[in-house]
């Protein structure tokens, strides 16, 4: 039987040099105490996109017949640990292959170490995981969602923090010597070793009950049989009017009923309606056909099928209209545009109050400069 297993939870592209990092030294740090050690992704739809939910995972083993006998599976489940690199997470999962919201905890095993790198408090962050049925950990290293090593971005430690506190919960992995051991070769490095250090002080733990958590039920669909399937990818839909209830004309694009996206995002376009101009230009641009017409003209981001990739910020002409908010200032995908005719001047309150919370994460589409803005910013804060 494996001694242990690492998943790794990240956002596609963006953290993947950090995410390997991690697995990396996870098996360096076994081969440390003469223990066999492999790491491995999964990724249905590969190559990764920018945000998209990916995974990683490090096995470590006694022996090479029980790496072998635990690679047998598909997907590890029972994992020891899952390091979660990006809070926003939290709320579920959906790679592009899978169907459905998988909830974040779903691969840890019982009594198992959920860990996050998150500024939030453990209870804000129980409120977004779904229950699991099990008991579990909460341990968090303070630290934002980190690009760590991508391109431009420097290294700033978020990986051997990590794994300084995968060593602190689950031993059997990892140990704080074979982890600084592996650090320093080929080359000492004093500085990350004392990272390391500082994560496994560091981290917190807080005990998560069976029944303690988000209750939504994740999404699941029927999944259409062999007999079923189609050549090709069909995605289905119809243009539908007057769908929503209470709504009189507008308009709603056809859209795949088993293909939900919000959960693959970090953060989320609110719309000012009054300064909003009708231009259309987001509704044309949306990659997603996220944008419905409602009745009145404006243009209803669906947020159920919204990924956050900020293309509609982008192409808006109207400055301060649309704002890109983290993910975890809500708790629900209602209409923007329902809650905006309901009450104007209570939607205005909620729409200052969100953009407390506007993030400026690139995805690749802003100005040249922008990662020189990003980094000064960064070193400002560490
Ligand atoms: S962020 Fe904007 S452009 Fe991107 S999917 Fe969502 S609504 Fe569409
Ligand atoms: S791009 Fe901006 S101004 Fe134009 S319709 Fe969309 S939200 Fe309104």
């Amino acid at each position: 039987m494996a001694t242990g297993s690492v998943e790794i939870i990240y956002r596609g592209v963006f953290q993947k040099t950090l995410a390997k990092n991690i697995c990396r030294d996870i098996v360096f740090a076994a081969r440390k105490r003469d223990k066999v050690g492999i790491t491995f992704s999964r990724y249905s739809d590969s190559p990764e996109r920018n945000g998209i939910p990916a995974k990683q995972f490090a096995v470590v083993a006694d022996t090479d017949e029980e790496m072998e006998e635990y690679l047998s599976r598909y997907e590890p489940g029972n994992n020891d640990v899952t390091i979660v690199c990006d809070d926003t997470l939290c709320k579920g999962i959906e790679s592009w292959g899978w169907n459905g919201v998988q909830p974040i905890n779903s691969l840890l095993k019982e009594n198992g170490t959920l860990l996050v790198t998150s500024e939030r408090s453990p209870n804000g962050l129980i409120g977004d995981i779904h229950r699991k049925g099990a008991p579990y950990n909460l341990a968090i290293i303070k630290a934002p969602a980190s690009f760590s090593g991508m391109w431009v971005f420097r290294d700033d430690h978020t990986d051997v923090r990590l794994l300084g506190a995968v060593a602190k919960v689950a031993p059997n992995v990892l140990t704080l010597d074979s982890l600084i051991a592996a650090i320093n070769e080929p080359k000492k490095n004093d500085a990350k070793a004392a990272s390391a250090k500082r994560g496994y002080d560091e981290v917190t733990s807080t005990p998560v009950g069976a029944d303690q958590g988000n209750e939504a039920i994740p999404i699941k669909f029927e999944l259409p049989h062999m007999s079923q399937m189609e050549e090709c990818l069909v995605v289905r839909g119809e243009h539908v009017r007057e769908e929503a209830p209470g709504w009189q004309g507008g308009y709603r694009p056809g859209r795949n009923p088993v293909f939900k996206k919000f959960s693959t995002r970090s953060a989320r376009p609110v719309v000012n309606f009054d300064t909003c101009t009708k231009c259309s230009f987001c509704w044309l641009q949306c990659p997603d056909s996220v944008f419905n017409v409602a009745p009145d003209g404006y243009y209803d981001p669906d947020m159920e099928a919204c990924c956050g990739c900020g293309i509609c910020k982008e192409v808006c002409p109207v400055a301060d209209c649309i704002t890109m908010v983290g993910e975890e200032a809500f708790t629900d995908n209602q209409s923007q545009w329902e809650l905006w005719k309901k009450d104007d001047k209570k939607y205005t309150e909620w729409l200052a109050e969100k953009q407390q919370s506007e993030v400026t994460r690139s995805h690749g589409l802003h100005h040249v400069g922008q990662y020189a803005e990003e980094i000064a910013a960064e070193e400002k804060r560490s």
